[in-house]
């Protein structure tokens, strides 16, 4: 099938402000689309990530969202419309961690995780389904996680969301394939962003050890496997979820 080229293409990377959001971000403008680039709560962060994309000379805006919250996304995507056009690539990227023991697991530290890792998902790519149908062209990225594969003492939760985006996304991609539409997951193993930073120097060092090509990933690593799902050219790679872990699970 013939492909258009990437470029004027617009991408919306949720959570995109810090962390690996912010690095998809640049990935994707380096690539040649416009990046709408959601943020919740880190809206200088926001700012400065816009003027490092526009100076790759493609265009960027910063949109303000809490992607868990379906009026908030509503408006989100209006707000992106009119300021940059429909969105083509979506990059479900938001997410939180509240980890604990399942004893001591709250209700609240269960439906906070859900919501900001796997509704948000939900929100978000049903309304950008809306302008990819119509262009009969579309690519949704969720960044999942590797304990989403195997699980994770004390991520119950978190591990239950990212469990939930692979299921998510293969329905994705089983009902859009027809339209011209993909949907990927991305499932990265220890990265170091804010989100892995608290941890202990001797945590990170066991961790490490686990990881065959011995170090932690950083959030270059997975930006360039959201790349490779967005690109026009892979339209015959969908329901897939790649696991970005320096080979720490191969499964
Ligand atoms: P991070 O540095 O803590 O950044 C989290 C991002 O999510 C921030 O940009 C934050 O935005 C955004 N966010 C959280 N809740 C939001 C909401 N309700 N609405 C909009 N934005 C929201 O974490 P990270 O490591 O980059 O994680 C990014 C994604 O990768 C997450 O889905 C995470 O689960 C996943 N992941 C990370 C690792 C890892 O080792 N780091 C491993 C596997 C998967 P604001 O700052 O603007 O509020």
């Amino acid at each position: 099938m013939a492909e258009q080229a990437n470029e004027r293409r617009l991408a919306l990377v949720t959570g995109a402000a810090r962390g690996i959001g912010r690095a998809v971000a640049l990935e994707l403008a380096k690539n040649g689309f416009d990046v709408a680039v959601n943020y919740n709560r880190s809206a200088e962060a926001a700012e400065v990530l816009v003027k490092d994309i526009e100076a790759l000379g493609v265009r960027a805006r910063p949109f303000k969202a809490d992607v868990s919250d379906r009026a908030q996304v509503e408006a989100l995507f209006k707000e992106v419309r009119e300021a940059l056009g429909p969105v083509a690539v979506l990059v479900n990227n938001a997410g939180i961690t509240r980890d604990t023991l399942l004893m001591r697991m709250k209700l609240e530290d269960w439906d906070a995780v859900l919501s900001a890792n796997l509704t948000s998902a939900f929100n978000c790519t049903k309304e950008a389904l809306r302008d990819m149908s119509k262009a009969r062209w579309g690519r949704v990225i969720s960044i999942s996680s590797v304990v989403g594969l195997t699980g994770n003492a004390g991520q119950a939760n978190y591990a239950a969301s990212k469990a939930g985006i692979i299921g998510f996304t293969k329905s994705i991609a089983r009902e859009y394939a027809s339209r011209g539409i993909t949907a990927n997951a991305v499932a990265p193993g220890f990265i170091d962003t804010s989100m892995t930073g608290a941890l202990k120097e001797e945590v990170r060092s066991a961790i490490t050890a686990q990881i065959p090509v011995g170090c932690i990933g950083r959030p270059e690593d997975v930006a360039r496997a959201v790349a490779f799902f967005a690109l026009a050219e892979n339209s015959y790679i969908t329901g897939q979820v790649l696991a970005v872990d320096g080979g720490m699970t191969m499964c």
